[in-house]
């Protein structure tokens, strides 16, 4: 496995491998793999003959910045890691080599305005432009992102045919704890006691798939129910909300034939974290 710091050494490989008639998937992430970062190695590994994976903390996706300096690092670890899981290159540059006095930033309108870019004011151009810089660089057939960051993973979709980037996205199940915690790398920073009390968050949308199961289709109701749950567990609650899968935009109802996002996000001590279902009036797509 090669680990590469440069852009120009990154170029560089990409070329050989084009040139060697190989695809390239790509799975961009902050480090501090887990299960969730795995799986997606694995689908790139099934559907791409050179898959590399970037390990980066983007600062100007950081909303606070007490996030990013407490941010888990486990470089090494990692790197043992993506080899183990068969990845056959890390790329890792250092902040100077990606950021040399950035003038230039990727926006959206819409998509990002509800759900966690209204709360994290800046995240998502943060995000978008460091993944414009990294597909420029890899050039991927195809990008794997999670359900975990559902908003994240709609709106880089729409990024790429709003830009004419030629990578498909393909957006893969949330991996899971065996209580049902959604897998993520701030997951270390919580005390056993937060821990627990997170548990909440699929509690919630069991509790909202069961509700909608029964027939329920009014988005007050389904809140209500998830926020009694999130409150009883002494969370902070950031957002709930019903959104439509395809616009990002608040629902109030469950339609005939709609598709939705369920999403939750909410404090325990100090760490934020996240969670949602794909849902349809019948149930639930994927959660
Ligand atoms: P991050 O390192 O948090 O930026 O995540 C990198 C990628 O891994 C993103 O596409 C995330 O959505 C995805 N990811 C994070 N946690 C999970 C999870 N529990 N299950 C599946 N994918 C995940």
């Amino acid at each position: 496995m090669k680990i590469i710091r440069t852009v120009r050494e990154m170029r560089e490989l990409i070329k050989a491998t084009r040139k060697a008639g190989k695809t390239t998937g790509f799975v961009p992430t902050m480090g501090a793999l887990h299960e969730g970062h795995l799986s997606l190695v694995r689908e790139s590994r099934r559907r791409c003959d050179f898959s590399v994976i970037s390990i980066f903390v983007n600062r100007i996706q950081f909303n606070d910045p007490a996030d990013f300096s407490s941010y888990p690092k486990t470089f090494e670890s990692d790197c043992n890691e993506a080899e183990a899981n068969g990845v056959d290159c890390v790329f890792a540059p250092e902040e100077s080599e990606l950021y040399k006095n950035q003038k230039t930033f990727v926006t959206m309108q819409t998509l990002p305005d509800f759900l966690c870019g209204a709360s994290r004011p800046g995240h998502f151009t943060g995000v978008f432009t460091v993944v414009s810089k990294l597909f420029n660089i890899i050039s991927p057939d195809v990008a794997f992102f999670g359900q975990k960051d559902i908003q994240q993973a709609r709106c880089i979709e729409k990024m790429c045919e709003d830009l004419d980037f030629p990578v498909s996205i393909a957006i893969m199940p949330i991996i899971r704890e065996r209580e049902g915690l959604a897998m993520s790398s701030r997951n270390v920073r919580l005390s056993s006691d937060e821990r627990e009390r997170a548990l909440v968050l699929f509690r919630s949308l069991s509790r909202v798939e069961e509700l909608l199961v029964n027939g329920e289709t009014r988005k007050e109701t389904l809140r209500s129910e998830a926020i009694n749950l999130l409150d009883g567990a002494r969370a902070r609650i950031d957002y709930v909300e019903l959104v439509h899968y395809d616009t990002l935009m608040p629902a109030d109802t469950i339609e005939k034939n709609g598709k939705y996002i369920f999403a939750l996000a909410a404090y325990f001590g100090e760490t934020r974290l996240i969670d949602n279902m794909i849902i349809t009036p019948e149930g639930c797509l994927y959660r």
